[in-house]
């Protein structure tokens, strides 16, 4: 008997597969990769956490298909910000339904919790991602699997029901013992909170979605950097970091070009497409941003293009830009 468990890499989907796997379960744990998690890497924290109970580790990348089928026409809207959270959980599940029966496993299986979170998680919503989804009975939430109704793999005996347990709400008290019953270690995730729940990110979508059409390439572009909207109409990125340059410099988007400066600052890329107005100001955004000493004028890279002009602009300037 094998299962596919819906893997965030988090405390609730981990003991989830956990109490599965103490069946005598084969469980695959398997990420969705929507696009928008978090810019931290956490690929090595979700293997770790597999390691620990013993689950096989897979992810799938479904960022195309969520872009096209959900983000931007979620048949039950958005969460407070960018997140089509019941839409989005329904597409994880058809998806895991897909992948259950390319690896021969029977059912699925997921870390929610019934009443954990008042908008995505009542019984109400859970029951909407079941028909959205088609996975009625075969969506197994071990978790609060004693308060909902029972599903094939309960009634059909490959999982004694007795076993599996009762959390309704948001108290993790319970959560917590069984993190200690089964020994885990260091399964608070690295920053793994969802892009499209942060207000910040919506807005950058929006503007985005406001200027042009949207597609998996664009992704980065809205990730990372600080995040500007030029007067007659370019977007302009420009590294805050040297994470940001270091991802910013490998971006290949024909939407952008990539500006270049002989001086110690920041890598900034610019709509393909600017106007000659907006490219001078995104040069001496860049000079402001620089942090090397220079004198006078001053020559960058657009690409193939060089525009000369002199730094006469400060980063307090370039607030009134920020997206
Ligand atoms: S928080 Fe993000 S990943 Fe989670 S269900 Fe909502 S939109 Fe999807």
């Amino acid at each position: 008997m094998k299962a596919i468990a819906l893997f965030s890499g988090g405390l609730d989907s981990t003991i989830a597969a956990k109490l599965i796997i103490d069946q005598g379960i084969e469980v695959i744990a398997c990420n969705i990769n929507t696009g928008f998690g978090s810019t931290k890497d956490r690929l090595a924290h979700m293997k770790n956490m597999c390691q620990q109970i013993g689950a096989e580790f897979r992810s799938v990348d479904i960022r195309d298909e969520y872009i096209q089928d959900v983000l931007f026409t979620p048949k039950y809207g958005y969460g407070k910000n960018f997140n089509p959270c019941i839409d989005c959980h329904a597409k994880m599940f058809e998806v895991a339904k897909r992948v259950m029966e390319e690896w021969g496993a029977s059912f699925l299986i997921s870390g929610e919790v019934l009443g954990q979170r008042p908008m995505s998680q009542n019984s109400e919503s859970l029951q909407k991602v079941l028909n959205l989804s088609n996975c009625e009975g075969l969506l197994l939430r071990p978790l609060s699997a004693k308060a909902l109704t029972p599903t094939i793999p309960e009634t059909e005996g490959w999982v004694d029901r007795e076993k599996l347990e009762h959390i309704v709400g948001r108290n993790r008290e319970r959560q917590m013992e069984l993190a200690e019953k089964f020994n885990l270690k260091d399964y608070e995730a690295p920053g793994g909170g969802c892009l499209l729940t942060d207000e910040k990110f919506s807005n950058k979508i929006r503007d985005f979605i406001a200027h042009d059409t949207f597609t998996v390439e664009d992704i980065p572009t809205l990730k990372y950097g600080r995040q500007l909207r030029l007067p007659e109409g370019a977007k302009f990125i420009i590294g805050r970091n040297a994470e940001d340059n270091e991802i910013l410099e490998k971006i290949k988007n024909q939407k952008f070009i990539h500006i270049d400066t002989e001086l110690f600052g920041p890598h900034s890329l610019i709509s393909a497409n600017a106007s000659d107005n907006d490219k001078v100001l995104a040069a001496k955004l860049v000079l402001a941003y620089c942090k090397q000493d220079f004198e006078g004028e001053q020559t960058l890279m657009f690409e193939d293009v060089a525009l000369t002009t002199v730094s006469d602009m400060s980063r307090h300037d370039a607030q009134k830009y920020f997206i």
